[in-house]
């Protein structure tokens, strides 16, 4: 089993903005590289393969746009979700950035909770394309691509929710989530989510591996929250 933890390259010249970034990066689950130049940026990406960039647009030397256009007409790196940064704030400019192929536009001066925010979500639209290998306990095999829940080659189906929740707990079994955890982790921080949805997906889930005696394993752990166990 492996547990996929995102990288991501921030390209920005400003080490105060770099660190930063890195920091909120850091502390939110993601592995972060750094790049002070677009030309620095193209050698991090052949050596350590990150699975997003955050690409400044003011940069000395090649600009993040030029880096930008560059990268999407590479077959190589087409793939590779980006996201400017820029102090810019008109339309025009932002409409330039997604022509260059940027999957999203972030505007200084930004809260790191905001930028967290918007890794996630790219990464999440971004997900369907990069290949991760299929999880399995216990006979319940989840496959991420194929989006595919199984026991036995037989198909356990469950709504999308449901679906991100049991990966999740797949990815990390044996441990511990308070609700507040689950919510950031499926949901994301962007979206205000209850404590008793959590509930209610969590109920749901249950019911659909009740078939395959696999409920038993998503357990309440009171007062602390919900693990997915394979021990009773
Ligand atoms: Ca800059």
């Amino acid at each position: 089993m492996r547990t996929k933890t995102a990288k991501v390259l921030v390209v920005e010249d400003e080490p105060a903005i770099r660190e930063m970034i890195s920091l909120a990066l850091s502390s939110n689950g993601f592995e972060s590289i750094g790049a002070e130049s677009a030309e620095q940026a193209r050698i991090q990406i052949k050596n350590s393969k990150p699975d997003l960039i955050l690409l400044d647009w003011m940069l000395p030397g090649l600009s993040g746009m030029d880096l930008a256009r560059e990268l999407k007409a590479d077959p190589l790196a087409r793939h590779l979700p980006i996201i400017m940064l820029t102090a810019r704030a008109e339309e025009g400019d932002k409409v330039e950035g997604l022509g260059a192929g940027a999957d999203d536009y972030i505007t200084k001066p930004f809260s790191p909770k905001e930028l967290v925010a918007r890794v996630k979500a790219v990464l999440r639209r971004a997900a369907p394309t990069i290949p991760i290998e299929p999880v399995e306990v216990a006979g319940l095999r989840l496959d991420p691509d194929s989006h595919r829940v199984t026991v036995l080659q037989k198909v356990v189906t469950m709504g999308p929710t449901e679906f991100q929740l049991l990966y999740y707990f797949m990815t990390h079994p044996e441990r511990v989530f308070s609700r507040a955890q689950l919510i950031q982790q499926v949901w994301g921080n962007n979206i205000y989510v209850e404590d008793r949805t959590v509930d209610v997906h969590i109920r749901r889930l249950r019911k659909a591996l009740e078939p395959s005696g696999h409920d038993s394993m998503i357990q309440t752990v009171r007062g602390a929250g919900y693990r997915l166990s394979t021990r009773g």
